[in-house]
């Protein structure tokens, strides 16, 4: 067992259906300790940035223009295998594979508007919380 950090983001879908609480308390029931948190509108260059790996996908357009589309919430979660279990409470991409129970499953509407962004490793999400959040001033 590690103790880990991943980033997780409640997408625009999420903030506009109003699953803020929801999202933020099942996280405190499963023993993740939210270090960073913050209410932003990305920018197209900082959603494009964000994204970069999916630059060549035929849904980047789409993507960017989704996570632009409205205020999303950035934090930092930290505990045991947080990468991983992160991923494990967030489910499958797409809400209709997701396992029972799972944020997507519960409140996803598709595969593109699916409520979370969570780090897929340990070195993305050393790089994801780079981006957003300055270790010395917004880790709490
Ligand atoms: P995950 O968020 O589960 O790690 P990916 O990294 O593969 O998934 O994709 C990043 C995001 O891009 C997804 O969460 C989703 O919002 C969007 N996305 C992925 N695949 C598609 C698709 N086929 N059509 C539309 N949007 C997609
Ligand atoms: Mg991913």
């Amino acid at each position: 067992m590690a103790i880990e950090r991943t980033l997780s983001i409640v997408k625009p879908d999420g903030v506009a259906n109003g699953y803020i609480g929801k999202i933020i308390a099942r996280f405190e029931e499963e023993g993740l300790n939210i270090r960073a948190l913050r209410k932003v509108q990305l920018t197209v260059s900082q959603a494009q940035g964000f994204y970069a790996e999916h630059a060549a996908r035929p849904f980047f357009g789409e993507l960017v223009e989704f996570m632009t589309s409205g205020p999303v919430v950035l934090m930092v979660l930290e505990g045991e295998n947080a990468v991983s279990a992160n991923r494990e409470i967030m489910g499958a991409t797409d809400p209709l594979q997701a396992d029972e129970g799972t944020l997507r499953r519960l409140y996803a509407e598709s595969k593109g508007r699916n409520t979370v962004h969570g780090s897929d490793s340990p070195t993305s999400a050393a790089r994801e919380i780079d981006y957003f959040f300055s270790q010395a001033f917004d880790l709490v």
